[in-house]
Protein backbone atom coordinates (compact mmCIF):
# COMPACT_ATOMS: atom_id res chain seq x y z
CA UNK A 1 0.00 0.00 0.00
CA UNK A 2 1.25 3.38 -1.09
CA UNK A 3 1.82 6.16 1.77
CA UNK A 4 -0.77 8.96 1.35
CA UNK A 5 1.06 11.68 1.75
CA UNK A 6 4.59 10.13 1.45
CA UNK A 7 6.94 11.28 -1.19
CA UNK A 8 6.36 8.00 -3.18
CA UNK A 9 2.60 9.23 -4.12
CA UNK A 10 4.16 12.45 -5.47
CA UNK A 11 4.77 11.87 -8.93
CA UNK A 12 6.38 14.97 -10.48
CA UNK A 13 8.63 17.62 -7.87
CA UNK A 14 9.62 20.77 -8.74
CA UNK A 15 13.51 18.95 -8.85
CA UNK A 16 12.30 16.49 -11.66
CA UNK A 17 10.90 19.46 -13.45
CA UNK A 18 14.27 21.08 -13.47
CA UNK A 19 15.58 17.74 -14.59
CA UNK A 20 13.38 17.35 -17.34
CA UNK A 21 13.87 20.66 -18.86
CA UNK A 22 17.20 20.18 -18.85
CA UNK A 23 17.47 17.23 -20.85
CA UNK A 24 14.69 18.23 -22.91
CA UNK A 25 17.12 21.58 -23.77
CA UNK A 26 20.24 19.45 -24.13
CA UNK A 27 18.12 17.24 -26.54
CA UNK A 28 16.98 20.55 -28.60
CA UNK A 29 20.24 21.69 -28.89
CA UNK A 30 22.17 18.36 -29.77
CA UNK A 31 19.68 18.07 -33.00
CA UNK A 32 20.51 21.52 -34.24
CA UNK A 33 24.08 23.26 -35.30
CA UNK A 34 25.93 22.15 -31.73
CA UNK A 35 29.30 23.98 -33.09
CA UNK A 36 27.40 27.23 -32.73
CA UNK A 37 26.12 26.00 -28.95
CA UNK A 38 29.41 25.77 -27.66
CA UNK A 39 30.77 21.93 -28.73
CA UNK A 40 34.54 21.14 -28.95
CA UNK A 41 37.30 18.92 -28.57
CA UNK A 42 39.98 18.39 -26.50
CA UNK A 43 42.87 15.56 -26.79
CA UNK A 44 44.80 14.01 -24.15
CA UNK A 45 48.05 12.80 -25.04
CA UNK A 46 49.41 9.21 -24.56
CA UNK A 47 53.29 8.31 -24.00
CA UNK A 48 55.43 5.77 -24.02
CA UNK A 49 57.49 5.81 -20.75
CA UNK A 50 59.98 3.91 -21.73
CA UNK A 51 60.67 5.82 -24.59
CA UNK A 52 59.64 9.05 -23.63
CA UNK A 53 57.73 9.37 -26.78
CA UNK A 54 54.12 10.41 -27.78
CA UNK A 55 52.34 7.08 -29.20
CA UNK A 56 48.76 9.04 -30.01
CA UNK A 57 45.85 11.22 -28.60
CA UNK A 58 42.69 10.60 -27.59
CA UNK A 59 39.98 12.90 -28.26
CA UNK A 60 37.36 14.01 -25.71
CA UNK A 61 34.31 16.03 -26.27
CA UNK A 62 33.15 19.21 -24.55
CA UNK A 63 30.24 21.18 -24.78
CA UNK A 64 30.16 25.00 -23.13
CA UNK A 65 26.16 25.64 -23.69
CA UNK A 66 25.00 28.95 -24.15
CA UNK A 67 22.33 28.60 -21.19
CA UNK A 68 23.87 25.63 -19.07
CA UNK A 69 27.40 26.08 -18.84
CA UNK A 70 29.65 23.18 -19.23
CA UNK A 71 27.64 20.05 -19.21
CA UNK A 72 29.51 16.62 -18.79
CA UNK A 73 30.25 14.30 -21.77
CA UNK A 74 29.22 11.60 -19.83
CA UNK A 75 25.66 13.21 -19.94
CA UNK A 76 25.67 14.70 -23.58
CA UNK A 77 26.47 11.08 -25.22
CA UNK A 78 24.35 9.35 -23.03
CA UNK A 79 21.45 11.61 -24.28
CA UNK A 80 22.58 11.79 -27.95
CA UNK A 81 22.77 7.95 -27.65
CA UNK A 82 19.49 7.53 -26.45
CA UNK A 83 17.71 10.24 -28.93
CA UNK A 84 19.80 9.20 -31.93
CA UNK A 85 21.48 12.22 -32.50
CA UNK A 86 25.17 10.91 -32.05
CA UNK A 87 26.01 10.49 -35.35
CA UNK A 88 25.43 14.06 -36.02
CA UNK A 89 27.43 14.35 -32.95
CA UNK A 90 30.28 12.56 -34.34
CA UNK A 91 30.37 13.36 -37.61
CA UNK A 92 31.24 17.33 -36.78
CA UNK A 93 33.07 16.12 -34.14
CA UNK A 94 35.19 13.93 -37.09
CA UNK A 95 35.15 16.79 -39.72
CA UNK A 96 36.58 18.92 -36.54
CA UNK A 97 39.19 16.45 -35.68
CA UNK A 98 40.53 15.97 -39.08
CA UNK A 99 41.16 19.46 -40.22
CA UNK A 100 43.10 19.73 -36.61
CA UNK A 101 45.59 16.56 -37.56
CA UNK A 102 45.60 17.77 -41.47
CA UNK A 103 46.83 21.89 -39.96
CA UNK A 104 50.10 20.42 -39.97
CA UNK A 105 50.70 18.58 -42.80
CA UNK A 106 52.30 21.22 -44.73
CA UNK A 107 55.13 21.38 -41.98
CA UNK A 108 55.97 17.91 -43.05
CA UNK A 109 55.28 16.77 -39.25
CA UNK A 110 53.75 13.37 -38.77
CA UNK A 111 51.27 13.24 -36.49
CA UNK A 112 50.47 11.17 -33.36
CA UNK A 113 47.67 8.44 -33.88
CA UNK A 114 44.61 9.42 -32.88
CA UNK A 115 41.79 8.03 -30.83
CA UNK A 116 37.71 8.57 -31.45
CA UNK A 117 35.36 7.12 -29.26
CA UNK A 118 32.40 5.40 -30.99
CA UNK A 119 29.31 4.66 -29.06
CA UNK A 120 27.66 1.14 -29.52
CA UNK A 121 24.32 2.60 -31.82
CA UNK A 122 27.56 3.68 -34.28
CA UNK A 123 29.36 0.23 -34.33
CA UNK A 124 26.23 -1.63 -35.23
CA UNK A 125 25.15 1.10 -38.05
CA UNK A 126 25.70 0.77 -41.54
CA UNK A 127 25.79 3.89 -42.59
CA UNK A 128 28.17 5.53 -40.10
CA UNK A 129 31.97 3.79 -41.50
CA UNK A 130 30.44 4.82 -44.72
CA UNK A 131 30.28 8.25 -44.05
CA UNK A 132 33.61 7.68 -42.11
CA UNK A 133 35.85 6.49 -44.85
CA UNK A 134 34.39 9.01 -47.28
CA UNK A 135 35.16 11.44 -44.80
CA UNK A 136 38.45 10.35 -44.02
CA UNK A 137 38.88 10.31 -48.15
CA UNK A 138 38.03 13.52 -48.54
CA UNK A 139 40.03 14.85 -46.11
CA UNK A 140 42.90 12.96 -47.22
CA UNK A 141 43.56 10.82 -43.34
CA UNK A 142 45.76 7.43 -43.92
CA UNK A 143 43.97 5.13 -41.94
CA UNK A 144 47.40 4.41 -39.85
CA UNK A 145 46.65 7.62 -38.11
CA UNK A 146 42.71 6.58 -37.06
CA UNK A 147 41.91 4.54 -33.65
CA UNK A 148 37.85 3.80 -32.62
CA UNK A 149 37.04 3.46 -28.79
CA UNK A 150 35.08 1.09 -28.16
CA UNK A 151 33.66 1.02 -24.58
CA UNK A 152 32.28 -1.73 -22.75
CA UNK A 153 30.46 0.17 -20.06
CA UNK A 154 27.60 0.67 -21.86
CA UNK A 155 26.37 -3.00 -22.65
CA UNK A 156 27.74 -3.34 -25.98
CA UNK A 157 25.90 -6.83 -27.26
CA UNK A 158 27.58 -8.92 -29.61
CA UNK A 159 26.27 -7.55 -33.53
CA UNK A 160 27.13 -9.46 -36.90
CA UNK A 161 26.94 -5.32 -38.04
CA UNK A 162 29.28 -4.57 -35.57
CA UNK A 163 31.71 -7.18 -36.18
CA UNK A 164 31.57 -6.59 -39.83
CA UNK A 165 32.74 -2.75 -39.08
CA UNK A 166 35.40 -3.60 -37.23
CA UNK A 167 36.77 -6.06 -39.87
CA UNK A 168 36.52 -3.53 -42.28
CA UNK A 169 38.07 -1.03 -40.12
CA UNK A 170 41.06 -3.22 -39.40
CA UNK A 171 41.40 -4.69 -42.86
CA UNK A 172 42.16 -0.80 -44.04
CA UNK A 173 44.41 0.08 -41.05
CA UNK A 174 42.33 1.57 -38.42
CA UNK A 175 43.16 0.09 -35.16
CA UNK A 176 40.55 -0.62 -32.71
CA UNK A 177 41.05 -0.27 -28.93
CA UNK A 178 38.86 -1.76 -25.84
CA UNK A 179 38.38 1.00 -23.91
CA UNK A 180 37.49 1.02 -19.98
CA UNK A 181 38.96 -2.62 -19.88
CA UNK A 182 37.95 -4.63 -16.24
CA UNK A 183 35.17 -2.59 -16.02
CA UNK A 184 32.03 -4.03 -17.95
CA UNK A 185 29.86 -6.53 -18.05
CA UNK A 186 31.82 -9.27 -20.28
CA UNK A 187 35.07 -8.15 -20.96
CA UNK A 188 36.06 -11.48 -22.37
CA UNK A 189 33.23 -12.23 -24.83
CA UNK A 190 34.12 -8.80 -26.56
CA UNK A 191 38.13 -9.68 -26.49
CA UNK A 192 37.31 -13.09 -28.18
CA UNK A 193 33.81 -12.03 -30.53
CA UNK A 194 35.44 -8.64 -32.00
CA UNK A 195 39.18 -7.91 -33.62
CA UNK A 196 40.67 -5.69 -30.73
CA UNK A 197 44.59 -4.13 -31.36
CA UNK A 198 44.65 -2.39 -27.98
CA UNK A 199 43.32 -2.85 -24.45
CA UNK A 200 42.66 0.53 -22.38
CA UNK A 201 43.20 -0.48 -18.56
CA UNK A 202 40.78 1.27 -16.90
CA UNK A 203 41.49 3.64 -14.50
CA UNK A 204 39.83 1.84 -11.35
CA UNK A 205 42.65 -0.28 -11.51
CA UNK A 206 45.41 2.14 -11.72
CA UNK A 207 43.93 4.51 -8.71
CA UNK A 208 44.73 1.16 -6.55
CA UNK A 209 48.44 1.20 -6.73
CA UNK A 210 50.29 1.53 -3.60
CA UNK A 211 46.67 1.35 -1.71
CA UNK A 212 45.85 -2.49 -1.49
CA UNK A 213 48.07 -5.36 -2.27
CA UNK A 214 45.77 -7.45 -3.76
CA UNK A 215 44.70 -5.04 -5.81
CA UNK A 216 48.45 -4.76 -7.41
CA UNK A 217 48.55 -8.35 -7.64
CA UNK A 218 45.56 -8.35 -10.15
CA UNK A 219 46.72 -5.46 -11.65
CA UNK A 220 50.39 -7.27 -12.25
CA UNK A 221 47.80 -10.12 -13.39
CA UNK A 222 46.05 -8.22 -16.38
CA UNK A 223 48.96 -6.56 -17.85
CA UNK A 224 50.23 -10.80 -18.07
CA UNK A 225 46.52 -11.61 -19.42
CA UNK A 226 46.82 -8.61 -21.68
CA UNK A 227 50.72 -9.75 -23.21
CA UNK A 228 49.93 -13.67 -23.42
CA UNK A 229 46.64 -12.01 -25.68
CA UNK A 230 49.03 -10.17 -28.24
CA UNK A 231 46.90 -6.60 -27.65
CA UNK A 232 48.68 -3.29 -27.24
CA UNK A 233 48.06 -2.24 -23.12
CA UNK A 234 47.70 1.16 -22.54
CA UNK A 235 46.78 1.93 -19.04
CA UNK A 236 44.12 4.89 -18.45
CA UNK A 237 43.90 7.58 -15.38
CA UNK A 238 47.67 7.24 -13.98
CA UNK A 239 47.94 10.38 -11.47
CA UNK A 240 50.65 10.15 -9.84
CA UNK A 241 54.45 9.20 -10.32
CA UNK A 242 54.15 6.06 -8.27
CA UNK A 243 51.34 4.46 -10.21
CA UNK A 244 53.50 5.45 -13.18
CA UNK A 245 56.79 3.87 -12.28
CA UNK A 246 54.59 0.75 -10.61
CA UNK A 247 53.02 0.07 -14.02
CA UNK A 248 56.25 0.67 -16.01
CA UNK A 249 58.15 -1.25 -14.10
CA UNK A 250 55.66 -3.93 -14.23
CA UNK A 251 55.93 -4.20 -17.88
CA UNK A 252 52.77 -1.63 -18.65
CA UNK A 253 55.07 1.59 -20.44
CA UNK A 254 52.06 3.07 -22.24
CA UNK A 255 49.85 5.80 -20.56
CA UNK A 256 47.44 8.19 -20.35
CA UNK A 257 46.66 10.58 -17.66
CA UNK A 258 46.75 13.58 -15.73
CA UNK A 259 50.42 12.84 -13.93
CA UNK A 260 51.64 13.16 -18.12
CA UNK A 261 49.24 15.62 -19.21
CA UNK A 262 45.38 16.26 -19.15
CA UNK A 263 43.53 16.94 -22.12
CA UNK A 264 44.53 20.03 -24.18
CA UNK A 265 42.83 22.30 -26.55
CA UNK A 266 44.11 21.62 -29.97
CA UNK A 267 46.32 24.69 -29.94
CA UNK A 268 48.06 23.97 -26.82
CA UNK A 269 48.65 20.48 -27.74
CA UNK A 270 50.17 21.95 -30.84
CA UNK A 271 51.94 24.04 -29.28
CA UNK A 272 53.67 21.84 -26.95
CA UNK A 273 54.03 18.46 -28.57
CA UNK A 274 54.26 19.48 -32.39
CA UNK A 275 55.90 22.62 -31.92
CA UNK A 276 53.31 24.93 -33.83
CA UNK A 277 52.19 27.93 -32.33
CA UNK A 278 50.18 29.43 -35.50
CA UNK A 279 47.21 27.68 -34.97
P1 LIG B 1 36.85 7.74 -21.49
O1 LIG B 1 36.76 7.42 -22.93
O2 LIG B 1 37.24 6.63 -20.57
O3 LIG B 1 37.86 8.95 -21.39
C1 LIG B 1 38.77 9.13 -20.33
C2 LIG B 1 38.21 10.07 -19.28
O4 LIG B 1 39.11 10.15 -18.18
C3 LIG B 1 38.04 11.50 -19.78
O5 LIG B 1 36.92 12.06 -19.10
C4 LIG B 1 39.33 12.16 -19.31
O6 LIG B 1 39.22 13.57 -19.20
C5 LIG B 1 39.49 11.50 -17.96
N1 LIG B 1 40.88 11.47 -17.49
C6 LIG B 1 42.02 11.55 -18.18
N2 LIG B 1 43.09 11.41 -17.39
C7 LIG B 1 42.62 11.23 -16.14
C8 LIG B 1 43.25 11.03 -14.86
O7 LIG B 1 44.46 10.97 -14.71
N3 LIG B 1 42.41 10.86 -13.79
C9 LIG B 1 41.05 10.91 -13.92
N4 LIG B 1 40.32 10.75 -12.81
N5 LIG B 1 40.43 11.08 -15.10
C10 LIG B 1 41.22 11.25 -16.20
P2 LIG B 1 35.87 12.96 -19.87
O8 LIG B 1 36.57 13.79 -20.88
O9 LIG B 1 35.03 13.63 -18.84
O10 LIG B 1 34.98 11.92 -20.66
C11 LIG B 1 34.19 10.99 -19.98
C12 LIG B 1 33.69 9.92 -20.93
O11 LIG B 1 32.77 10.48 -21.88
C13 LIG B 1 34.79 9.27 -21.76
O12 LIG B 1 35.45 8.32 -20.97
C14 LIG B 1 33.98 8.70 -22.90
O13 LIG B 1 33.37 7.49 -22.53
C15 LIG B 1 32.89 9.75 -23.07
N6 LIG B 1 33.25 10.66 -24.18
C16 LIG B 1 33.96 11.81 -24.17
N7 LIG B 1 34.05 12.34 -25.40
C17 LIG B 1 33.39 11.49 -26.22
C18 LIG B 1 33.09 11.48 -27.63
O14 LIG B 1 33.50 12.37 -28.42
N8 LIG B 1 32.36 10.43 -28.10
C19 LIG B 1 31.92 9.45 -27.29
N9 LIG B 1 31.20 8.45 -27.84
N10 LIG B 1 32.17 9.40 -25.98
C20 LIG B 1 32.89 10.42 -25.44
CA1 LIG C 1 37.91 6.45 -24.43
CA1 LIG D 1 38.32 4.87 -20.63
CA1 LIG E 1 45.89 6.92 -7.01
Amino acid sequence: AKKQNGSSCCFFQPSMRVDLNRRLVIEKSLSGNVKELGFYFVVQPQINCDTGELVGVEVLSRWNHPTLGPISPIEFITIAEETGTISNLTNCLLKDVFSFINCTKNQGDIFPKTAINVTASLLSSKTFFKELFLLMEQNQISSEQIEIEITESVELTYSEITLANLITCQSKGISIALDDFGTGFSMLSYLMDYPIDKIKLDKSFVSKIGQDEKSEAVLKSLIQFVKGVGCTLLAEGVETQEESLFLQANGCPIHQGYFHDKPLLPKDFLTKYIGVSNQ
